[in-house]
């Protein structure tokens, strides 16, 4: 026999409560509670089909109790029982969505009917929700299946990159690394993952990069060399709310070329060098050799200007070739102080025709640098130069030179043009103009030169820079422990 529904009648002992309880036994199981304490005790043990409860009950307003009860179990339907149907009282009764309500005169099957009614609404109201649920769960199911099927075609994705990738949190751990990455750096995912990365990757110019201040904008990257004389590229992104993802692939090939192109270039120079210093000189020789009209004279300026030009970027070339050739050996202790002052005393011409206000922040005691003080000075000369020739007139360009951790860093900063970013990656290559600046001359060879100086002087060096705000370059070059210390001049 199917189990009856239990109606769990809450009124005070009384004719009404014995009425109840009678009409409704024949069709149901029924429990009586006298008290808030029975109600809620018999609440908590057996679970009731239906509740009915008195207008007052215990001494507490019925209405009152039942929104307690509804808080508790809100699918439980709810009749009142009221001695006088008031208008407000059944305003209460629908507000807070109980059932309905008995009022006298009572005849048994009105009483049944009225139960039996609210225990059908509520038993079609379960079969919704049930159904509901049913379906919302099926649907939740189908979406993790497909959402771990997308994160495994994601994962073949990541790790079928041949280029090496690693991800990064916001405090620089290991999130993810790629099967590439694990192959070059002799890792292996599961050690790495979840531990920081510096305690994960050792190679001092990855430790390099990874250790370069974050600058909005600016990509963070540098080479790689490996001691089998592969290089490699490698690049710090920022990903929005994950972290980091460094990437590097092999630039070996192109470096090569790169190297073979330079070799080119350098043999080319070379062997033009010869035949233009012997077309000035006879240039020199024809003033000479017998009168000249005006006419001829200036042709002969102009012959002269445009070898001039040949020559200084010819003897550039040369210079980079150089430098890039590791040939530059020379090392001594220099004080950047001091080169600066003799770069400020150059452009002195410049700066005063174009009424630059330039501003010099030198922290004192600046440690002397083990460099070449002739390369350092090509430094200066082309970094200053270019805030010069770039700032419009009455332009502003500072300079600061300050130590910290061990390194020299020299700030060059002005109110000039600005770079814009597309061009920011490719100003320190060689020939590389910036677009916005067509109305200066140049070789685009200065920050080549620069930058290779830089390198071969163990030193960083990066560019943060809005068009339309100014350009400030930065050059890291590392001081060696206990330097002699030398007397300032
Ligand atoms: P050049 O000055 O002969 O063009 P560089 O190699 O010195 O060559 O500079 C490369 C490019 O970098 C320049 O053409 C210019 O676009 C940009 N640049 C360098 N310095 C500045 C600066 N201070 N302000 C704006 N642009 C600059």
């Amino acid at each position: 026999m199917p189990k009856l529904d239990l109606i769990l009648i809450a009124l005070e002992a009384s004719t009404t409560s014995k009425l109840m309880e009678r009409a409704l036994s024949a069709h149901y199981q029924t429990a009586l509670a006298t008290d808030v304490k029975s109600l809620n005790r018999t609440l908590q043990e057996s679970t009731p089909a239906l509740l009915l409860v008195g207008e007052t009950f215990d001494g507490q307003d019925g209405i009152k109790i039942a929104e307690d009860v509804l808080e508790r179990f809100p699918t439980l339907p709810f009749l009142i029982y009221t001695d006088k149907a008031k208008p407000e009282l059944i305003r209460s009764i629908f507000r807070i969505g109980v059932s309905g309500f008995l009022a006298p005169p009572l005849k048994t099957d009105e009483i049944v009917d009225i139960v039996e009614n609210s225990l059908k609404h509520a038993h079609r109201i379960g079969d919704w929700l049930r159904r509901e649920v049913k379906r919302t769960t099926s649907s939740l199911k189908k979406r993790a299946q497909i959402s771990e099927a997308e994160r495994t075609r994601l994962e073949t994705i990541f790790n079928s990159i041949h280029d090496s990738v690693m991800i990064l949190d916001e405090d620089n751990w290991v999130v993810l690394v790629n099967p590439a990455m694990c192959l070059t750096f002799g890792l292996s995912a599961e050690d790495a993952i979840g531990r920081p990365v510096l305690d994960v990757l050792t190679q001092p110019d990855l430790v390099a990069l990874l250790k370069l201040p974050p600058v909005q904008n600016t990509l963070r990257y540098h080479e790689i060399s490996f001691p089998d004389g592969r290089v490699g590229s490698a690049q710090l992104t920022p990903i929005p709310e994950i972290g980091l993802a460094l990437t590097m692939f092999d630039i070996t090939d192109l470096k090569e070329m790169d190297r073979i192109r330079s070799e080119l270039v350098h043999t080319v120079s070379h062997d033009l060098r010869s035949p233009l210093t012997s077309v000035i000189g006879y240039t020199e020789l024809i003033e000479r050799a017998g009168p000249l009209n005006d006419n001829q004279r200036e042709f002969l300026k102009r012959i002269q200007e445009s070898v001039q030009h040949i020559t200084s970027l010819i003897n550039d070339l040369l210079e980079l070739g150089s430098v890039e050739a590791g040939l530059d050996t020379r090392r001594e202790y220099v004080q950047l102080d001091v080169i600066l002052n003799y770069t400020l005393e150059m452009l002195q011409g410049q700066i005063k025709a174009k009424h630059i206000k330039v501003q010099t922040q030198i922290t004192p005691a600046l440690p002397a640098l083990r460099a070449n003080p002739v390369r350092l000075r090509q430094v200066l000369d082309n970094v200053v130069g270019n805030a010069i020739k770039y700032s419009s007139d009455q332009g502003e360009v500072s300079i600061s030179l300050r130590a910290e951790d061990s390194q020299v860093i020299v700030q060059v900063t002005d109110n000039g043009p600005g770079i814009p970013v597309k061009d920011q990656a490719h100003i320190f290559d060689k020939f590389y103009r910036g677009s916005n600046i067509s109305s200066h001359a140049g070789s685009g060879l200065g920050l080549a030169i620069v930058k290779s100086i830089v390198e071969a002087h163990q030193g960083r060096m990066w560019v943060e820079s809005m068009v339309g705000r100014g350009s400030s370059f930065f050059i890291v070059l590392p001081v060696l422990t206990d330097p002699p210390q030398l007397a300032k001049k």
